[in-house]
């Protein structure tokens, strides 16, 4: 078994990798445009905002938008959708709507 090429691309034996180990290109998920699964969508209201960020750690998916310390929009390529900031948000800043 020894001779045989691996997807580590060498003679390395299953024996050989580390437990836990990654054997393909892990990816990240930056890469890829997940906000396509959502079937709700947070609408940030920019003028009722008062910038307390207190939506900014609660989502699950980083995608509260954040420039200079003051909050900037929502990264729909990435929100899933879960709705998390529209509760978090003690302004009712956002509205909850259906995906078109
Ligand atoms: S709906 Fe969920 S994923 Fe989208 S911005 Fe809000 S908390 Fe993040
Ligand atoms: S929680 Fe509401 S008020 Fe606070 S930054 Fe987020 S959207 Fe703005």
């Amino acid at each position: 078994m020894k001779d045989k090429k691996t997807p580590l691309g060498g003679n390395v034996s299953w024996k050989e990798t580390t437990p836990g180990g990654i054997i393909y290109d892990a990816g990240n998920a930056t890469r890829y445009k997940t906000g396509e699964w959502r079937s709700m969508k947070p609408v940030w209201n920019k003028d009722k905002c008062k910038q307390c960020m207190l939506c900014f750690p609660v989502c699950p998916d980083s995608s509260i938008l954040v420039e200079d310390g003051k909050m900037t929009g929502i990264d729909y390529d990435h929100c899933k959708g879960c709705g998390v900031c529209v509760e978090a948000c003690p302004f009712n800043v956002f509205d909850f709507v259906k995906e078109e």
